[in-house]
């Protein structure tokens, strides 16, 4: 199989702007939350493109110097997110070709489901392939398009992909933005305060240029960016939005718009609907720092019960989840939270936490609460058991990883060693996100996946 190194990732375009890279850079600061492995930004001065790219944070990757050198008043960023064991740069983004109509650079966000198949026909057709990247095929497919401007390749070639897939391109010239028709993963646009525009994975980007949003980029919309023209806007596919729920639950920051609505304000909306539906007397109500944060306010609201911040997180240590085995994963969240123990010692203590995926972090958890002295330990999930994988741009393992899809409620319980363990239903997911028809993909939690 195709390695899945192309997935929660961030994109991210400036359009008509001197400080085109800089900004970009800014931008990939705030939306550094959805990728730390690597970051690249490609730039264009009108006549060429600048492209730089690296593993590691944003901050590692640029400074001024190197900024200096991606010219131009466009650019686009990407932060990336892979699965683990690959960390070839070639698989950093964003992705440059050159090809017969000139030079382009590609960042995605998401997940082709067809990868593979197409992948396959390519290098049948003498395709020569560098990266494990799905965005790779892309290129070719542009690349190999029999039609004869940019614009009407790009339609081609998408055409030609599925899945979830929040694209922008940069060609000498002209920027494009994209999202697949179900617009699973989110992508705004913006207005930048002196001229130009920018889109993002996230709004919280546009709060730190200091860009005003406009709306977001339609499921199955492209835009077209050109210099002194107004922005261009095609449908290529009837929209069928399926708003990936996750991003709520736990992937984007607190501070988004995303699909229209506060991150924020949906997270403690599912503390709210869980203290409702799963309360238990206790005498304080913690997060799981910082997943956990805006679900246990809505749950301690709720339910009356004091909250506290009963766990301290280290910010200095990455996501437990890069690691890839499971001893480093344990050691992580060793290194990453500990308890406060004033505040938890003889305590009836409710934890509040977005997921559970493999339960390690829960487990550890429960335990570190108890040795430090808390007399109950309820755990309490915002989200429903996570049974499925996502093949749509999210990195949670395969199923047989997923330790809601192997153990009964009770297991789970026992097995992360809690006094009371308990979930958020679907029906109150969906309220959370004022969810009124079937517009969000909700597979990862009930395997309705696309047809
Ligand atoms: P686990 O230890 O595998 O049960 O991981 C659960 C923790 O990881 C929770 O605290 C979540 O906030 C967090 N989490 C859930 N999904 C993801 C994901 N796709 N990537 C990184 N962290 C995640």
């Amino acid at each position: 199989m195709l390695e899945d190194v192309n997935e929660k990732c961030a994109v991210v375009g400036i359009y008509g702007h001197e400080e085109a890279s800089k900004l970009a850079y800014f931008s990939l600061h705030a939306l550094q939350h959805r990728g730390q492995e690597a970051a690249g930004i490609s730039s264009s001065d009108g006549q060429k493109l600048h492209t730089i790219k690296k593993r590691g944070l944003v901050m590692r990757v640029f400074d001024e110097d190197k900024l200096r050198t991606l010219k131009g008043s466009s650019a686009i960023g990407h932060t990336r997110y892979s699965t683990a064991g690959d960390d070839s740069i070639l698989d950093a983004q964003p992705v440059f070709a050159r090809y017969d109509l000139g030079e382009m650079a590609i960042v995605h966000n998401g997940n082709f489901t067809n990868a593979e198949k197409v992948r396959k026909k390519l290098i049948a057709k003498g395709a020569i392939f560098q990266t494990f990247m799905d965005t790779e095929n892309l290129i070719h497919l542009i690349a190999k398009s029999e039609k004869d401007k940019l614009l009407e390749r790009i339609i081609d070639a998408v055409g030609k992909i599925e899945g979830a897939f929040s694209l922008v391109f940069l060609s000498r010239t002209k920027m494009f933005a994209m999202r697949d028709k179900y617009g699973f993963r989110p992508l705004s646009l913006g207005k930048l305060p002196n001229g130009g525009y920018i889109v993002a994975s996230e709004t919280c980007a546009f709060d730190l240029v200091g860009a005003d949003f406009i709306r977001d980029v339609e499921p199955g919309e492209l835009l077209i960016f050109e210099e002194g023209k107004e922005i261009q806007s095609i449908k290529v596919f009837e929209p069928q939005p399926r708003h990936c729920i996750f991003e709520y639950v736990y992937f984007a920051r607190p501070d988004s718009i995303v699909f229209g609505q506060s991150v924020y304000q949906a997270r403690k909306n599912m503390g709210q609907e869980l203290a409702r539906i799963q309360p238990v007397e206790a005498d304080l109500v913690i997060p799981v720092p910082d997943g956990g944060v805006p679900a246990a306010i809505g749950y301690s609201q709720e339910s009356g019960i004091p909250y506290e911040m009963g766990i301290m997180r280290n910010h200095y240590i990455g996501r437990t989840f890069i690691e890839p085995t499971q001893e480093m994963r344990d050691l992580k969240v060793k290194m990453k939270l500990s308890p406060m123990t004033g505040i938890i010692k003889g305590k009836r203590v409710i934890v509040v936490d977005d997921s559970i995926v493999r339960g390690t972090t829960s487990k550890r958890i429960v335990r570190m609460l108890k040795e430090a002295g808390a007399k109950e330990v309820h755990m309490r999930v915002s989200s429903p058991p996570t049974t499925g994988p996502c093949y749509y741009g999210v990195d949670t393992p395969d199923k047989d990883k997923l330790i809601a899809a192997n153990m009964t409620l009770d297991e789970i319980c026992h097995f992360i060693e809690a006094d009371s363990l308990a979930y958020l239903d679907e029906e109150s997911l969906l309220r959370s996100v004022n969810s009124k028809d079937d517009t969000y993909c909700t597979a990862c939690f009930t395997g309705k996946y696309l047809d």
